[in-house]
């Protein structure tokens, strides 16, 4: 048995979690999406194609652009149609669209998305409100969304909210989360995103999580997205990152929030993440300096100033 990190022969100090760490992290885009649908007002769909293009611009491979949602609930994605149509297609990059039901999934076919996150949640409060269903009958929903979306010819994400606890519940069990992710790889989605959609996440229960989770996936991919409601999402990636997790969401300038959470904040912004891992040496293929400029961007048109960091520091080694 060893303590203090050090192998019983005494060699050199053990450093599982660093000799774990992926050399290549593949960011998702989530803001046109997580954080455009969390803004009070509205953005003119001219204008989410602007930032969209932007975004495009900065070189990433994975962009979630919008969601199809009911639009009387989620008045922000009432043009998700429209801005699918108008996506600026590039080499390299694939569109995803989020669905919450069947319907959303079909709208999302129909206007020719590829990757479709079906997603549901773990809180049966958080669904009702979210969904309008319970978190059971959400599942059976969800496992339908997957195979009607496979069907239809796209990749598939198995999406599942609140997976590291529930504001209205509370803690959710890991062994709830692990149910769920074997009936989505049943039901033949390509990858699963665990969601800390309250951001009531941290280092050990993200650990716990993907300790219990991981086997159940099996090959698949697993993604993870936080948010940084108590400031603790990029913790949480670091330990995600020892884990293997190779796929991430975040948003630029940390925009983003679940309407139907309260006190919901952002998701992890973009260049803070885009930042911390190249300051690890792991490869995002993300342009910083175009996305720090797509932040300012955000920022002068919402008028505020957003939670990210790295967008307001000028250049490296410029902060003095
Ligand atoms: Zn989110």
């Amino acid at each position: 048995m060893t303590f203090g990190g050090r192998h019983p022969g005494g060699e050199s100090p053990q450093s599982p979690w660093r000799d774990r760490l992926p050399a290549s992290v593949i960011l998702t885009e989530v803001g046109p999406r997580d954080g455009f649908q969390f803004e009070s007002a509205i953005i003119p769909t001219d204008l989410k194609i602007e930032f969209i293009r932007m975004l495009a611009d900065a070189g990433f491979s994975r962009i979630q652009a919008v969601a199809f949602v009911h639009p009387e609930k989620v008045p922000q994605m009432a043009d998700a149609a429209e801005v699918a149509r108008r996506l600026p297609r590039r080499d390299g990059l694939t569109w995803s669209a989020l669905a919450l039901n069947l319907r959303g999934v079909e709208r999302a076919l129909d206007a020719g998305m590829e990757r479709i996150e079906a997603s549901v949640s773990a809180s049966d409060a958080h669904s009702l409100r979210n969904a309008g269903m319970d978190r059971r009958a959400a599942l059976g929903q969800g496992v339908a969304m997957i195979r009607r979306a496979a069907a239809g010819g796209a990749t598939v994400i198995g999406g599942i909210q609140c997976a590291l606890g529930c504001v209205f519940e509370g803690e959710i069990p890991i062994e709830r989360v692990a149910e769920m992710v074997a009936e989505m790889a049943g039901a033949g989605a390509d990858a699963i995103t665990l969601a800390d959609t309250t951001g009531m996440g941290n280092p050990l229960s993200v650990s716990r999580l993907l300790e219990r989770v991981l086997p159940v996936a099996g090959g698949l991919e697993v993604g993870m997205h936080f948010h940084d409601t108590r400031g603790l999402g990029l913790a949480n990636l670091a330990i995600a990152l020892g884990f293997g997790i190779r796929s991430f969401d975040a948003s630029v300038g940390g925009l983003g929030g679940c309407p139907f959470v309260p006190g919901a904040a952002g998701n992890i912004p973009t260049e803070d993440t885009v930042h911390l891992l190249a300051a690890m040496g792991i490869e995002t293929g993300i342009d910083l300096e175009r996305l720090k400029g797509c932040a300012r961007a955000l920022s002068v048109y919402l008028g505020r100033t957003l939670p990210g960091r790295i967008y307001r520091l000028d250049s490296p080694g410029s902060e003095s």
